[in-house]
């Protein structure tokens, strides 16, 4: 790098670091991934957030993976960065990108010509974002992207390394020592904890499945110890590749939630997410639940981004997803549509139409299309209404 070169990163760098402290603080009075947030504003649905999947590689395969079924051993080229800049810039009210794979940083290559100006374009703009990582890899890769990154999302559904070999290498098709897994079980841990000492919002996110839901507690009191600020927890919920799993019953969720709050480290953020239980449940229960979990300090429950403010783009392919382990096809491609064009036409579909209900005081705006695929068929959602005991 000559000087001027040098002059301009670090007149770029100032300028994307004052545009950081000018920004609000991620915490639980704002989360911008919450869709709720844009509805009240715009009265609608709107596209302010924008997920990337960049690899389709990962070194782990784990057993509860929603992406398993298209992790490959070697992928081809990506498309252009500049045309995913150029879609982005079109997205009139973006407030936040994620970037996710397989190991979105699996290769150094990706994490320099991808991650790092997707993440330098998100600071200058005032976006946020996050990483969805395992962040097991050495971590030089995680420190260049630490200077602009808000989130780094991590996997932790382990109470050690025993767990993490069992659970992380379940589909790998080949024998991996336990020596080897602990190895990278350490690293996990000693990342995160650096990551979140250089500011980075670490959050881990655990699943509540037939592994983990008598175990959550202790789960959550490892992830204090890592150093993570927030605790994201969602009910795990089969999708292809995981779809032979154990289910376990609405009931054992609902007592895994109540285990977890009697248990919980306060000064943690508890991120609640994709829960089966809405506030015009006939379940009693169910809705005592949500009122507590509204009560409590530091615990949100945040509404499903999916199709709501999110669409996820294909960084190989150019196409559009809903999510992007969604069964429902591509419906655009960035080479031929703009982003906010394709939200708009999602917005139409039936699919959406069928969640697309919103009950104001109780700040909710409806299932997620997989649970109500699974758990409320034939429920329509149109015609309830939230109910406070
Ligand atoms: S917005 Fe929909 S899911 Fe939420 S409480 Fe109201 S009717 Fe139920």
């Amino acid at each position: 790098m000559n000087s001027v070169q040098l002059q301009q990163t670090t007149a770029s760098m100032s300028s994307m670091n004052a545009t950081l402290s000018t920004l609000p603080p991620l915490s639980p009075t704002n989360d911008p991934w919450d869709p709720i947030r844009s509805l009240r504003r715009h009265g609608r649905h709107r596209l302010t957030s924008v997920e990337m999947t960049v690899s389709n590689l990962c070194n782990m395969r784990c057993e509860h993976c929603a992406v398993g079924d298209t992790l490959v051993m070697a992928e081809p080229q990506k498309l252009p960065l500049k045309q995913m800049l150029e879609r982005l810039d079109e997205v009139e009210h973006l407030e936040t990108i994620s970037i996710t794979g397989g190991e979105p940083s699996f290769s150094d290559r990706t994490v320099r010509e991808y991650m790092v100006p997707l993440l330098q374009y998100a600071r200058s703009r005032g976006v946020r974002s996050q990483i969805n990582s395992n962040v097991t890899l050495p971590y030089s890769r995680y420190e260049q992207l630490a200077p602009y990154l808000d989130v780094m999302h991590i996997s932790f559904n382990y109470t050690n390394a025993d767990d993490f070999h069992q659970i992380g290498f379940a589909k790998a098709g080949h024998s991996v020592s336990r020596v080897a897994a602990a190895k990278l079980y350490d690293r996990m841990i000693d990342n995160a904890r650096r990551l979140s000492e250089t500011g980075v919002l670490v959050s881990a996110e655990s699943m509540i499945n037939y592994r983990t839901f008598d175990k959550i507690d202790e789960i959550h009191r490892l992830i204090a110890e890592m150093g993570c600020k927030r605790h994201e927890v969602h009910p795990m919920y089969p999708s292809a590749f995981a779809k032979d799993l154990p289910v376990i019953t609405r009931e054992q969720m609902r007592q895994s939630i109540e285990l977890l709050l009697s248990k919980r480290d306060p000064s943690i953020w508890m991120l609640f997410g994709t829960l089966p239980f809405y506030h015009c449940s006939d379940n009693k229960e169910e809705r005592k639940l949500l009122a507590r979990l509204a009560s409590e300090p530091n615990v949100t429950v945040r509404n499903d981004p999916d199709g709501r403010n999110r669409l996820n783009v294909n960084l190989f392919t150019g196409d559009v997803f809903v999510t992007d382990f969604s069964d429902v096809p591509a419906f655009g491609n960035i080479a031929s549509s703009k982003l906010d064009e394709m939200f708009d036409r999602w917005l139409d579909h039936s699919l959406a139409r069928s969640v697309d209900c919103h009950c104001p005081a109780a700040s909710c705006c409806g299932p997620n299309l997989l649970v109500k695929d699974m758990y409320y068929k034939d429920t329509d959602f149109h015609t309830k209404t939230a109910l406070f005991d």
